[in-house]
């Protein structure tokens, strides 16, 4: 499938800066941190994947040669493109914040052919959020280490998007402005947990479309380490050893046959919210080092 071509950088980063404006968001530029600083793993003192004869050695631990098969998942939505660094240290996914879905939030005139009606049209026309999905012209940029991190301690995550789902839309948190997702807030999704605004579409619940009570990948965090259904893989059930941040170490279904262990990821919260059917996308903090998703 042809994929959009990215020429609106300038437009996303003032779409952008208006978007943590308009939500009350956070002034701390250093929340956006450079894309080479996740590079430089190489310099750490536990570097075990380097035999001394590569070449590229020093950019990182066991570079990638191809793109990990994961990111076929991201790849497999027209509106995603997830390439591999030259030096196989880091992926960049790029995404037009619109997903390959059905939604009320599309056009009602359906021109996109993904318009569908609301479960409840009234209540959604009384809180739904302003705009239609096609309303927005974003660009949203994430690199991450193909290797990523636990960090020493958890950090919070901002206002804004903090990952990108395999839709092409990016992951907010479960803040709206600068309280929790209410239920109000909640009677304005869509049947995908998400909705528009303040310069997006975006998901704060579990977005059925990708995941309904399964372990299929849901997407993207801006730490590197991706997020899953409520299902386990390595236990088709809800997992019981999760952190903070609904995650732990477990094989997956994309985890290499030769790791036995597997590697850190998270899940969709399968903690009913507000006693509904209600479940949160990422309440949690990140574990690893938060990159931008400018
Ligand atoms: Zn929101
Ligand atoms: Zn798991």
């Amino acid at each position: 499938m042809q994929k959009p071509i990215f020429l609106a950088r300038p437009l996303i980063t003032m779409a952008l800066v208006g978007a943590l404006a308009a939500c009350g968001g956070t002034d701390d530029d250093s929340l956006f941190v450079d894309a080479d600083s996740s590079t430089d793993s190489g310099a750490d003192s536990g570097n075990t994947g380097n035999t001394g004869t590569d070449s590229t050695a020093d950019a990182c631990d066991n570079p990638a040669t191809t793109l990990p098969a994961i990111f076929l998942e991201f790849n497999a939505s027209p509106n995603v493109t997830a390439v591999l660094s030259s030096d196989g240290c880091t992926v960049t996914v790029e995404a037009n914040g619109k997903p390959n879905h059905t939604s009320s939030y599309w056009d009602s005139g359906n021109e996109s052919g993904l318009y569908v009606e609301p479960e409840d049209a009234d209540l959604f026309d009384q809180q739904r959020s302003p705009g239609d999905i096609e309303d927005y012209i974003n660009l949203f940029q994430l690199t991450v280490p193909v290797n990523p991190e636990l960090a020493d301690s958890s950090s919070a995550t901002p206002l804004g998007a903090i990952g990108i789902a395999t839709s092409g839309a990016p992951i907010f948190n479960d803040s709206e402005g600068n309280g929790d997702v209410s239920l109000g807030v909640i009677q304005g999704f869509d049947r995908n947990g998400a909705h528009t605004g303040p310069q997006t579409y975006h998901y704060h619940l579990e977005p059925k479309a990708i995941t309904y009570d399964d372990d299929s990948l849901v997407g993207i965090m801006s730490d590197g380490f991706f997020i899953y259904g409520r299902r386990c893989y390595s236990s088709a059930d809800y997992p019981t050893d999760l952190d903070a941040s609904n995650g732990h170490e477990g094989i997956t279904q994309f985890t290499d046959p030769a790791n036995e262990d597997g590697e850190y990821h998270y899940h969709v919260s399968a903690e009913q919210y507000l006693n509904g059917d209600y479940y949160l996308i990422f309440p949690g903090d990140f574990q690893g080092t938060p990159n931008g998703v400018n």
